[in-house]
């Protein structure tokens, strides 16, 4: 099937997008309005439900019926989560891609991350990659500039004010104030108005 090329219009803003574990998306736009897109809860609620389908199925006995309805139940319970993620994704991604025209994010280094359990599987519930998919194809489709910043950029490091490097943040530190001009910053806002300054 063909699809018309959408008429382009080009949109008002641009954004820098911040890519966090406790919330989701950080970003801040040149209005100067930032925002905090936090995880769906219902993604944790399912997740739930899917560890009690495993339990359940790892009880019944191989090659019994039991077996093969359980089976089918986890399949369920994990399309829906998968569902649940595309649809976040995609309302996300939809917006920000209507709101702007230039759309500046970071280069993700999963691979690194990955070495940390715990971090690796948060990573994967947020799905990243997908987002900056979505992001990237629609951006095209749209007409919109995508900027994926340079991986070594120290975005979580450059004070947004004044443009000093204040040195490697630990991930729980949340808020810091800048050792030479004294603003204090909340992490994931200082480091989306970092990646928006890529963008003029
Ligand atoms: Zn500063």
């Amino acid at each position: 099937m063909e699809q018309e090329t959408p008429e382009w219009i080009p949109a008002e803003h641009k954004i820098g997008i911040d890519l966090g574990l406790s919330d989701f998306a950080i970003t801040t736009n040149d209005a100067g309005e930032s925002v905090k897109y936090a995880n769906p809860k219902c993604l944790s609620r399912s997740e739930k439900k899917v560890k009690k389908a495993q339990r359940a199925l790892s009880r019944k006995k191989k090659g019994s019926k039991n077996r093969e309805k359980a089976r089918i139940a986890l399949a369920k319970k994990h399309e829906k989560i998968e569902n649940q993620r595309k649809d976040f994704l995609h309302k996300l991604s939809n917006h920000i891609t209507d709101e702007n025209q230039v759309i500046v994010i970071e280069t993700l280094r999963s691979s690194n991350m990955m070495k940390n359990h715990k971090l690796a599987k948060a990573i994967g519930d947020v799905s990243w990659s997908e987002f900056c998919r979505q992001l990237t194809y629609k951006a095209e489709w749209k007409g919109r500039t995508l900027i994926k910043a340079d991986r070594f950029y120290p975005s979580t490091q450059l004070c947004s004010a004044c443009g000093h490097r204040d040195g490697k943040k630990a991930p729980h530190i949340r808020y810091w104030t800048c050792t030479d001009c004294g603003t204090t910053h909340d992490r994931d806002i200082n480091a989306s108005k970092n990646l928006l300054a890529l963008a003029e």
